[in-house]
């Protein structure tokens, strides 16, 4: 760390705006605010920073509240980086298998069409870890963060939405709130998700792109616990008919579920939320899509909450680098989904979010220039996106295989977690 040139450091008495109080904006928030204090030269002016987020500060349990995987492997980082920012006991004790921990604790499953179990795959936990996985309600991990970067002097303005941005020619840039106002600032960390409007307005061509599934998803609530095995479990069904469906269990009494089929067309989604009679033709093709499936799967659709209904068609994008192209010499960073979106079936989007964050401030504090920040945040960040990305490709023709392809792919399957599982016992460090 160049500790001894901490005045040179390009973040040295910066304004720094993050557009989105997601995962990877208060991620990134928080681990600044972790690290800055390494440096200890006395001419280091403490850069500001302040997150600007369209949503309230009440996070509606009733929106995305669905559930997250945070891994451990050595791809995506989830759970170490949970450890480095100091909130992995605390997500522990709140996940969804919080009160089982070291007891009997679910996890990610295979199932057949007979909701038989294929395979489960419990991967070993990392030396020096003391959970391999820690599945938590979105909702709670946000909290967490938020508590997290409030206590180390975050500010974070809830209901300002971000609508436009503009580049003032010396790197600096503004950002334009809905409503009227704007800001300008030295370096804009745009962490606003799949749909990014920063990336919209300064990389235009970074386009999602649809991968060819539809879905349904939704969230059933139950009086005591729901019916095996999402009250514990989570996975994918692989059922052989071309229908997948994907289940997890959210907390004691609610679970989410999501049915999805390959479609070369994407379904029109309208803008604003269904209509009851939309929603209940919704629910209704969901029973149909999948009425080759046994109990539980009739329950668990019956039991949705029509609030959390919605269909989603599913798209993905590529990462793409900083200092190069269109946005050579403009001090902007993208993270998490508003750089490489990946759709639920990569199971990681979340983890790769978290690790953003913390490699974009450990990669401020260590370097002078900006551009050479982001270059090496880049060799971090790009390589282990694009290999969940493709992961998230194969995910999608396994869980939507048809007939005898189906029992192939489970094979490579067993086969490469075999592998897996053989390499993290005998070689992981
Ligand atoms: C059903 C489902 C299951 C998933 N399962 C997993 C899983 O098991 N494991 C995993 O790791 N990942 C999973 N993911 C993916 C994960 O949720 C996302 O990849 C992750 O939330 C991305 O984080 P982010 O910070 O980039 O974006 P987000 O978390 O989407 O945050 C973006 C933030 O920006 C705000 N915002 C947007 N536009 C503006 C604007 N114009 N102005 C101001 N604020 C704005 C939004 O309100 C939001 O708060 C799943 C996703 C879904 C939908």
């Amino acid at each position: 760390m160049s500790l001894l040139n901490s005045p040179l450091l390009f973040i040295s008495g910066k304004k720094i705006l993050i557009v989105g109080a997601g995962i990877s904006g208060l991620s990134f928030a928080l681990s600044l605010q972790k690290l800055l204090p390494s440096l200890t030269s006395p001419n280091f002016i403490q850069p500001s920073i302040k997150i600007f987020e369209r949503d309230t500060s009440d996070l509606d349990p009733t929106r995305q509240g669905y559930s997250l995987s945070i891994r451990s492997d050595g791809t995506t980082g989830g759970v170490q980086t949970l450890l480095k920012l100091g909130l992995l006991d605390t997500a522990i004790e709140r996940g969804v298998h919080g009160e089982n921990v070291g007891k009997e604790k679910g996890t990610f499953c295979l199932w057949d069409k007979k909701w038989k179990e294929i395979m489960r795959v419990n991967l070993p936990t990392p030396k020096g870890l003391p959970v391999q996985n820690v599945r938590i309600k979105r909702n709670v991990l946000r909290g967490i963060l938020v508590d997290a970067c409030v206590a180390h002097g975050v500010e974070i303005e809830w209901e300002k939405k971000v609508v436009g941005v503009e580049t003032l020619g010396d790197g600096r840039l503004k950002v334009v709130f809905d409503g009227g106002g704007e800001e300008e600032c030295d370096l804009l960390v745009a962490a606003d998700g799949a749909r990014s409007k920063v990336r919209g307005a300064l990389k235009p061509d970074a386009v999602l792109v649809y991968q060819g599934v539809v879905g349904i998803m939704g969230e059933s609530r139950f009086d005591g616990s729901p019916p095996p095995p999402a009250e514990k479990d989570w996975g994918l069904m692989l059922s052989g008919t071309g229908t997948g469906l994907f289940v997890s269990p959210v907390d004691a009494h609610s679970i989410v579920w999501s049915v999805s089929w390959l479609a070369s067309e994407q379904r029109p989604v309208p803008n604003q939320e269904l209509g009851n009679k939309e929603k209940g033709e919704l629910l209704k093709e969901a029973l149909e899509r999948g009425k080759a499936f046994p109990e539980p799967y009739k329950t668990y659709i019956e039991a949705t909450d029509m609030e959390t209904l919605m269909l989603r068609n599913f798209s993905d994008k590529d990462p793409f680098d900083h200092w190069a192209g269109s946005l050579e010499g403009v001090n902007v960073v993208f993270l998490g989904d508003a750089n490489h979106a990946v759709t639920p079936f990569a199971g990681a989007g979340a983890c790769l979010a978290l690790s953003d964050g913390w490699d974009l401030a450990e990669q401020l504090v260590k370097f002078e220039k900006l551009e050479d920040a982001l270059k090496a945040y880049d060799e971090l960040s790009m390589p282990r996106a694009k290999r969940i990305l493709k992961f998230s490709h194969f995910t999608i023709k396994f869980g939507h295989a048809n007939g005898w392809w189906t029992w192939v792919l489970v094979l490579g399957f067993k086969i490469l977690f075999g592998l897996m599982v053989f390499l993290r016992k005998f070689y992981s460090p």
